[in-house]
């Protein structure tokens, strides 16, 4: 009997698995050192679940949801309040272009750099869900206030914290913290963008001078541009490739990208210049070096950690992409929300709110469902790094969608705001918001490039249960013992196939209303599409990969769809879980039903899409009539959601407070979005009264006039209304011609702003 099935075992490796194995170890190109890199940084999560086909929902469901402390609360409720109070955005991007003294002083006193650094080494020591708490609300106060405060948190005080020595952590971290040190994190330059490993600043290794002594060192040269902080930089964490043509250090010449922090006042470095980034006031701009000498030690993590640079980047962008950017992109989503659900309540046309116009609802609704998307992912992302789960997938999910989101979101405000949002002034609380929209888009990974290398392209490889074990084997220098293991893996796949090919049919044919899962009558039916989607995604990407190989890395049209197909169920289970956190609150109902149902939507279109670009279209086509046999099963969200949705954003009610909750607001006259806040509750408390003159005009009791002064003595002439109602309506009008007055400027005022540029070289 074992001699029969060790005889299979062998029959099997030969005649199946052998063919295989030989034509992969010729289709797959090797894999690049930055890609290599890339896939060791981190670790997975739900990512993998939903890559499974077959996701354990005890996973999602373990994360407790993202809670602040004391401490936290009370920096959020203090410190940040008051800072936010400081704020003019107006004053910072289109006056100063810079923050006033007493801003600067402020975020340096109470260590707003140090937010992320743990307390032994001087910083607040705050998680990362508190990290972003504060960068939304700084964000939706003036968003380059939130852009400044991110820059020593999220690049170099990371660097610094995971990889420097003890003696580079005791110095420097304590500096990054009080601002005593303001570090910039040089990456970028003129050749070297989104394909940053091409960068051709160089390091070389050699003798020279220092403070007059001759030491061992490096000397580089650099050309970087776009680098936040660089202008008022006293440290540059600069990023090289290093070279040692004369061994000095060993054998190899080539050392790999390697990362050092250097004082500005180093001779040879040239700073000071700015861009002029659509108008945020934003520290920013180019910087040279030119044969800068540098000791070894100020390497970061010194000499050990020579060629490590690639490395220790991946693990801090992807922080930054998981909870920065998705934190500022929810402030902005929620100012919106908040802010231009209450202008569509003020603001009236063809005698009513603008806001109950359909056209304008199903906006409103749509910027409703996408921000509790948003910060579902938000949240969830967040408490997830907390409790150590750092995937580099999920980081590239929600950097791209929820930046993308936030363009969709304003860019609908915007709409809604008609000309108030187009003209510029102090008191455009929105255009600001719109205008520095492409900045998200742009850093830590530009969006084109994260959906269509880096989430799929990661993501089948890192969170694919078997693919990472498959291409070990494959590349075993021993040919008989990856064989063997490259065998025991293929058979596992197999089956797992095997399990979706009957599983998907099964879930094609019942709508998946038997799959097992969590959720109430409200979430069920929505647990069970994930799981049929995610079924149907683990089968189809293995056939995409099977099919096309290593060539799917440039088919970018299909793995950007792929990555559409993971990111949609990400979407919609953090969502699951955001309703499920907040306590299942009915009166968010429909904002987790539109946000289920726009991302499961979603899901299904870009899978669909996928199936035309498949190659053996045959076999593409068997696969599709296979897992939708009875055609699409979903659609796009319910249209009776819309004015659910809207009236959300359109009433003072706890569901728009929820939904914009950890926002900066106030009911300051004068203010900015205070004058809108005010009117908005003015309004709402002369709407029943209005609504009493509007009946008394219908019925010809009260003359048809735009004179409200006439209006409001005819209905008390005739014991309508009571002097109270009178005065409430009277000031509600006067707060909503408050709320929606734009600026206008004397045109030597423009004419003198755009003189400042006159003498640019
Ligand atoms: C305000 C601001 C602050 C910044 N701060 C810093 C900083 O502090 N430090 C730093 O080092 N850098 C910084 N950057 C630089 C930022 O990281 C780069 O702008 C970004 O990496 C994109 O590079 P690029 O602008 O040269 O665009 P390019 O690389 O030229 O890309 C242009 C377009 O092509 C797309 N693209 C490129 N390759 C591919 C591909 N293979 N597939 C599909 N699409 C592709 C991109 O998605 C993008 O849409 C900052 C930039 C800005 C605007």
């Amino acid at each position: 009997m074992l001699i029969t099935i060790n005889t299979m075992t062998s029959l099997r490796r030969y005649l199946f698995t052998r063919p295989i194995f030989k034509l992969l170890q010729k289709t797959l190109p090797p894999m690049t050192q930055t890609e290599s890199e890339a896939l060791k940084a981190g670790n997975v999560w739900w990512d993998a679940q939903l890559f499974s086909g077959n996701p354990d929902w005890k996973v999602l469901r373990d994360l407790p949801a993202a809670r602040l402390t004391q401490e936290e609360q009370n920096f959020l409720d203090n410190e940040v309040e008051t800072l936010c109070s400081m704020l003019n955005h107006w004053e910072i991007n289109h006056q100063l272009y810079d923050f006033p003294a007493q801003v600067w002083d402020f975020i340096k006193q109470h260590k707003f750099g140090g937010m992320t650094i743990p307390k032994q080494y001087g910083g607040l020591g705050f998680s990362n869900y508190a990290y972003s708490e504060i960068v939304m609300k700084l964000y939706s106060r003036c968003s380059s206030v939130a852009i400044s405060v991110m820059i020593p948190n999220s690049g170099s005080a990371k660097l610094v914290l995971a990889n420097g020595t003890e003696a580079q952590k005791n110095y420097y971290l304590p500096r990054f913290a009080r601002g005593e040190d303001m570090p910039a994190f040089a990456l970028s330059g003129t050749q070297a963008g989104s394909d940053a490993a091409a960068m051709p600043d160089t390091g070389i290794v050699c003798y020279g001078e220092f403070h007059g002594a001759q030491i061992l060192g490096i000397r580089l040269n650099w050309e970087k541009r776009y680098i936040s902080f660089s202008p008022i930089a006293t440290i540059l964490a600069m990023t090289f490739k290093l070279f040692d043509p004369e061994h000095l250090l060993g054998d190899k010449e080539s050392l790999g990208v390697t990362i050092a922090l250097i004082p500005t006042n180093t001779p040879g470095i040239t700073l000071g210049k700015r861009h002029f980034t659509l108008d945020a006031g934003l520290q920013n701009g180019p910087n040279w070096g030119k044969d800068v000498f540098i000791p070894l030690d100020w390497i970061i993590g010194g000499q050990a950690q020579i060629g490590n640079g690639w490395k220790m980047l991946m693990k801090s962008l992807a922080s930054g992409r998981a909870i920065s950017l998705p934190a500022l992109s929810a402030g902005a989503a929620k100012f919106a929300c908040r802010h231009t659900g209450a202008y569509a309540r003020i603001r009236k046309q063809f005698n009513q709110s603008i806001g109950q116009f359909e056209g304008v609802e199903e906006v409103l609704a749509r910027m409703a469902g996408e921000t509790y998307l948003l910060e579902a992912a938000r949240c969830a992302t967040a408490s997830a790094v907390d409790k150590g789960h750092h995937s580099s997938v999920i980081a590239a999910i929600i950097k791209y969608h929820a930046t993308e989101k936030s363009r969709t979101i304003i860019t609908d405000a915007m709409d809604i705001q008609g000309g108030s949002g187009i003209c510029l002034g102090p008191k455009n609380y929105l255009a600001h918001l719109y205008q520095v929209l492409p900045i998200g888009i742009t850093v830590e990974g530009a969006n084109i490039l994260t959906r269509t290398m880096m989430i799929f392209g990661q993501g089948a490889v890192r969170c694919h249960p078997f693919i990472q074990q498959e291409m070990v084997a494959l590349s075993n220098p021993n040919q008989e013992q990856g064989l063997s293991q490259f065998d025991a893996v293929l058979m596992q796949h197999l089956g797992l196939t095997l399990r979706n090919i009957a599983a998907g049919f099964w879930y094609g044919l019942t709508n998946a209303c038997f799959a097992a899962t969590p959720g109430d009558e409200t979430t069920k039916k929505y647990y069970q599409q994930i799981k049929r989607f995610c079924t149907a995604f683990a089968l189809v990407s293995d056939y995409a990969l099977l099919s096309l190989g290593g060539s799917l890395k440039r088919k970018e049209r299909i793995s950007g769809r792929f990555a559409d197909v993971l990111s949609h169920l990400y979407l919609a289970s953090t969502a699951l879980k955001h309703y499920e956190n907040q306590g299942f609150i009915i009166e968010d109902k429909p904002l987790i039903q539109w946000a289920c149902q726009q991302s499961l939507y979603q899901a299904q279109q870009a899978l669909i899409a996928i199936f035309n670009l498949l190659p053996f279209s045959f076999i593409a086509w068997l696969l599709k009539k296979l897992l939708f046999p009875l055609g699409q099963p979903l659609a796009t969200p319910d249209d009776a959601l819309i004015p659910q949705l809207a009236a959300i954003v359109l009433n003072d009610c706890e569901a728009r407070n929820r939904l914009t909750q950890g926002i900066y607001f106030n009911s300051i006259e004068k203010d900015v979005s205070g004058r809108i806040e005010l009117a908005f509750k003015a309004v709402l408390e002369a709407a029943p009264i209005e609504a009493k003159i509007t009946a008394a005009q219908r019925q010809k009791q009260l003359p048809k006039t735009t004179d409200l002064e006439k209006l409001l003595a005819a209905a008390l002439g005739q014991n309508l209304i009571n002097q109270q109602e009178a005065e409430i309506v009277s000031l509600a009008d006067k707060a909503r011609a408050a709320a929606i007055s734009v600026d206008a400027f004397n045109p030597e005022e423009l004419k003198n702003r755009s003189h400042h540029f006159d003498k640019h070289d």
